[in-house]
Order: structure tokens, then C-alpha cells, then sequence
């Protein structure tokens, strides 16, 4: 049975491309890149080629890009520098951000006796930006803001210039979760007031295990990681070389294709929901889908019956790959923690994430929409 994949958000397919960039460094350009003598000095150099492009895309500055094992490291790094090297002593977050981010502050306000604040979600999905300047205003401790960039469940975009500029008339710390949106939207961080920044391969078609944390120039952190020299010293531990080039690579492809790509996957996104309006009475879309939202995600609630009880098994069965909320809950009917959050009263309907990538095919969402037929 050929399978279809809709759950790009948690995860994209290996672009071959990036493959045949990282291929020399899984064999022969094997030098560990701490080496002085020639193996060492050309993975070493290819590390640096890959933050400067890095850099260059996201227009930042190569020292301000390192190279960590993911977005999970990178936002655990960013939290917990603010509140241990740079004094932050009250963390500002929403309900609906992803684990790595809301296990952290929670962890912090436990362990650190951080204090520990939430600005109110509104049922679109979006933060309440009032709510947000009042907390922060009000605060009389210095303020960490770890707000995500793009959800990944509901796809709603945060207005980062907006919480940047209030960050910066409190002078409180800004940490964005920008995993969903490195590799699918366009940066200009030298414009943009922020502090801390992360991105993660595998959401571009790059490899796994592999992001950065961008740390703005301005701001001094000890390391997170401790051990070696690596990453001038911020990131101890052998570099993820055939990672970082591939990471590099993908994030290269994704940008000279993004005008291109993020029009066709809007494409896709419109005629899905369009076409769910039409032939599935009662559908109910989980976030701003038609505003401030994500090209890649479409989250949408089909009414409880006794055959969509059992939505994302049968969808499983018929071969469709599609995830009921972040990847951590997909197989498992339980509502998120992000669709509680901006509905507490949600229930009889069940939420289903597709997502999209540069691959899917209008066949392929027109498959979906026929399987679903049956099922719900
Ligand atoms: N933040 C968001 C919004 C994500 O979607 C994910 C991945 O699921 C992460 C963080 C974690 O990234 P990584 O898998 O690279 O640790």
C-alpha cells in the first residue's frame, strides 16, 4: 500500500540534495574538526562555511549562530541562560507552547523559583498582546518572554516584531521558538529585537538531530553544555559535522525555493480546507487558518461519531500519515494541550494536524479527502 505523508510538522523527509552535501563527510572528510592537522582543518572550515551561510540568511552574524542537537538543546540553553546568566528572574509564556519550551519554564520556575507567568490565549489561537504588555509592564523583576514563532499544531503565527519592540520598551529578554519557521519564512534579525532564536533541521528536509540557537551579540551566556573548546566554547562536545553541513544545505534549498514552494503549499492549504467545508458538515478549524497562519499546517476538529472516535487509527489503516496534535500525542485520541488552551470546553470533536511539504501532491491531498469519506 503506498503510503501518504501528511505530517510534515513533525517531521520532513531527507531532501537528496542535502544528502549528496553531507555524503563526503560521513566518509572520508571524516576529521574531527578540533584536529590541527589537515582532516580536522577542512571539516572545521566546512563548519564555518556552513554558519556563515547560516548567518547570511538569516542576516546575523556568524558568531551569533551555534550549532546545537536540535530545538529541544537550543530553547532549554536560551531559557536557562536568561535565568542564570542574565538575571532573568520572571519568565512570560503562553499555554500553547511546545514541550521543549513549557517543560523548561516549568522546570525553571520549580528548581530556580523562577516566577512564573502565562498571557492569555484567545480562541483564534492568538496571544492576547494586551494581556502580554500588562504582565510584562507590571513585572518588577526582569522579564524572559519565550513566545513560539509559528504553533506547531495550529500552524498561528506570532507577531514578532510587535512582542520584540515591547521586549525592548521593558528591556526584558526575548527567546522565540522558531522551529516551525526557520526554513519557511524569511528572517531579518537584524531588524527584528531578539535575543534568542532556534531552528531544527529535520523540519526542512535536513537531517535530524541537528538546529542552532542564534544568541544576539549583545548578550553574554556561559555555556549550557560544558566540556570542550567546541563552539568557541559555548557548546562543548564533537561537532555533529555531516549534521551541520546538512543543515546548512537544506536551509540554503528552502530559501532559494521559498517564494515558490510557500505559494504552492498555501495552494494545497486553501483548497484542503475548502474542500473539508464542502463535504464534511460540521468541520470546525483549529486556529486562524484564513489570517496570521503557517502555509504548512491545517488543524481541523470533525464531530465525535463512533467512526471518527477512531479517526487517526482507521486513517492510519488506510495508509494516510497525519498526526492528532503535536508528534509526542499522534496515535493517541487525547485532545492537546494547545487545543484545551484556546477552547477549555472543546469536546465531541476530534482534531486532526495535516501537514504539508514542498512534495505533497494535489492527488495526494484529493486521496485524503476520499479516504475520509468513510471514516468520519
Ligand atoms: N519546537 C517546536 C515548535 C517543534 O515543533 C519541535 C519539534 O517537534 C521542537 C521545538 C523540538 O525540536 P527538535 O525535535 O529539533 O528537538
Amino acid at each position: 500500500m503506498a503510503r501518504i505523508y501528511l505530517d510534515n510538522a513533525a517531521t520532513t523527509s531527507l531532501d537528496p540534495e542535502v544528502l549528496d552535501a553531507m555524503m563526503p563527510f560521513l566518509t572520508e572528510k571524516f576529521g574531527n574538526p578540533s584536529s590541527v592537522y589537515s582532516y580536522g582543518r577542512e571539516t572545521k572550515l566546512a563548519i564555518e562555511n556552513a554558519r556563515k551561510s547560516v548567518a547570511r540568511i538569516l542576516n546575523a552574524n556568524p558568531g551569533e549562530i551555534f550549532f546545537t542537537s536540535g530545538g529541544t538543546e537550543s530553547s532549554n540553553t536560551a531559557i536557562n541562560a536568561a535565568v542564570n546568566d542574565l538575571g532573568c528572574r520572571h519568565i512570560i509564556s503562553s499555554p500553547i507552547e511546545h514541550h521543549a519550551t513549557l517543560h523548561t519554564v516549568e522546570h525553571m520556575a520549580h528548581f530556580y523559583k523562577v516566577k512564573l507567568s502565562f498571557v492569555k490565549v484567545n480562541a483564534d489561537g492568538h496571544i492576547d498582546y494586551g494581556h502580554l504588555e500588562e504582565l510584562i509592564a507590571g513585572s518588577e523583576e526582569k522579564v524572559l518572554v519565550s513566545l513560539m514563532h509559528a504553533n506547531n499544531e495550529i500552524g498561528n503565527l506570532l507577531d514578532m516584531d510587535r512582542v520584540g519592540e515591547l521586549c525592548k520598551k521593558y528591556d526584558a529578554i526575548f527567546h522565540s521558538d522558531t522551529v516551525q519557521t526557520v526554513g519557511h519564512y524569511p528572517f531579518d534579525l537584524k531588524k527584528t529585537h531578539i535575543h534568542f532564536l532556534n531552528g531544527s533541521g529535520h523540519k526542512f528536509h535536513g537531517p535530524k538531530g541537528v538546529g542552532i540557537l542564534y544568541v544576539n551579540e549583545n548578550i553574554n551566556i556561559k555555556p549550557y553544555i560544558n566540556g570542550g573548546a567546541q563552539e568557541r566554547n559555548m557548546r562543548a562536545g564533537t561537532e555533529n559535522l555531516y549534521g551541520i553541513i546538512g543543515f546548512a544545505k537544506a536551509l540554503e534549498a528552502a530559501t532559494n525555493r521559498y517564494e515558490q514552494d510557500s505559494a504552492y503549499m498555501k495552494g494545497l492549504k486553501e483548497y484542503m480546507a475548502a474542500q473539508l467545508v464542502q463535504n464534511f458538515p460540521g468541520v470546525k478549524f483549529n486556529g486562524d487558518t484564513y489570517g496570521n497562519s503557517l502555509y504548512t499546517v491545517l488543524n481541523v476538529s470533525f464531530p465525535l461519531t463512533e467512526k471518527s472516535d477512531m479517526l487517526l487509527f482507521n486513517l492510519d489503516m488506510a495508509g494516510i500519515c497525519v498526526s492528532g496534535g503535536s508528534a509526542c500525542t499522534s496515535g493517541a485520541n487525547s485532545v492537546s494541550h494547545v487545543i484545551k488552551a484556546i477552547d477549555p470546553n472543546y469536546e465531541n470533536m476530534v482534531p486532526i494536524r495535516f501537514s504539508f511539504c514542498r512534495h505533497t501532491t494535489k492527488e495526494e491531498v484529493d486521496a485524503v479527502l476520499a479516504a475520509l469519506v468513510g471514516i468520519v
